[in-house]
């Protein structure tokens, strides 16, 4: 195996050099001056990019926490939750609900394809919901729900919090709260930001921040928007020890994405993912993903005939290129490549290579180079 590997899977994905750099960096007391003023610059950023006018929230944990943060501060035992699954992470949603006393409707679309705004609306109209979660891009299917559409139509539902789960989307799909009119967004740092695990980024609108206010105590400590507002507003005081070096690090990935805008960004990841998924196509593979709702951070890739999963990801291994697994009902037919967050041509050209070699060695031969040439040439356009 090659010493350098790359991180292709849907998170985490390859942190750049200089926010390595951040990782490395001697520590400092949460006390200290320098920095609570780099964590102060950091949420301001963060509230500011995504276009949130109430509480942004940057707290140690991972997606999962975030998802737990945003229904334990949304609903109370007892409500009604309606959950729009485009894959494996509505499943959670569900399961969290269960945990929590939520009584938990799902809207389940077929695997490749999205709930559309106008199922949600009928469902909606049906009873009282508290709150409904959309995935924005499921890493099980590599599709992406159109939550811009989703949430000009929660404007007929104001008494509904609209919670989006962009985990695997957020700063590589285009978001933001006041334009989409979503009132809870959150994600991790390890997907498109590019940052090692370990933080959660939770942005919550006025909205969602009355709905908090409603719900007096809440069972839930760590997680609880109370306990975190005032280090939000102020992170020189005390509730518990920050990720000080993952601070740093996520200060640099916004600072790149600030260099970068947030539009620029997501155009990049728009050309880059149709280019990469065109090349994968004329390489002989299926998306899953129906035209028209596919994601632009990952994409997931249904083999062609006679090429064995196992084989076929222990060849790219070999090379030095790590991709992910099918799950459920395409465990060992498909695989799942994640193009997301500070990554480049020459690195897309790198992994094209590789796969154009591990597929001539599972027996589906492809003239070297197919891959790269249909990439480059889209990138060219
Ligand atoms: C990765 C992911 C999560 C879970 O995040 P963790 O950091 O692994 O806890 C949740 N939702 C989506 C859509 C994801 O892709």
């Amino acid at each position: 195996m090659k010493e350098k590997t790359m991180v292709m899977i849907p998170g985490p994905t390859p942190v750049v050099r200089s926010i390595q750099d951040q990782m490395g960096r001697e520590i400092q007391a949460f006390g200290d001056p320098r920095f609570v003023k780099d964590y102060k610059s950091v949420i301001d950023d963060l509230g500011q990019l995504f276009g949130c006018d109430g509480k942004t929230f940057v707290v140690a944990g991972t997606g999962t926490l975030a998802m737990e943060m945003a229904l334990a501060n949304t609903t109370k035992r007892g409500d009604n939750v309606l959950i729009v699954s485009n894959g494996f992470f509505g499943d959670r949603f569900t399961d969290i609900c269960a945990h929590k006393g939520l009584n938990a409707d799902v809207l389940q679309a077929e695997w490749g394809h999205v709930v559309s705004p106008a199922q949600i609306e009928a469902k909606l109209s049906e009873k009282q919901y508290s709150v409904v979660t959309v995935t924005h891009v499921d890493t099980a299917t590599g599709a992406a729900a159109d939550i811009a559409a989703i949430g000009e139509m929660m404007k007929k539902f104001p008494d509904t919090i609209y919670i989006v789960d962009g985990v695997a989307a957020t700063a590589g799909e285009y978001e933001n709260l006041a334009e989409m009119n979503i009132d809870l967004l959150f994600t991790a740092s390890q997907k498109a930001f590019g940052v090692c695990p370990g933080l959660l980024l939770l942005w919550a609108n006025k909205k969602a921040m009355a709905r908090r206010a409603t719900l007096g105590v809440i069972p839930e400590y760590y997680c609880d928007f109370d306990k975190w507002v005032p280090i939000m507003d102020d992170p020189s005081k005390y509730f518990a020890t920050p990720a000080v070096n993952l601070v740093w690090a996520l200060q640099e990935s916004v600072r790149i994405i600030k260099e970068e805008g947030m539009k620029a960004r997501y155009q990049r990841h728009l050309k880059n993912a149709r280019a990469m998924q065109k090349a994968l196509e004329a390489l002989g593979f299926t998306l899953l993903a129906q035209p028209g709702c596919r994601a632009v951070t990952l994409s997931n890739l249904i083999y062609p005939a006679g090429v064995e999963d196992a084989k076929f990801r222990a060849a790219l291994l070999e090379e030095g290129v790590i991709v992910a697994g099918g799950l459920a009902a395409y465990a060992g037919k498909m695989f799942r490549l994640g193009h997301m967050g500070n990554i480049d041509v020459n690195d897309e050209v790198a992994v094209l290579g590789v796969i154009e070699r591990a597929l001539n060695q599972c027996g589906h031969a492809v003239p070297y180079g197919k891959g790269v040439g249909v990439y480059l040439e889209e990138m060219e356009k």
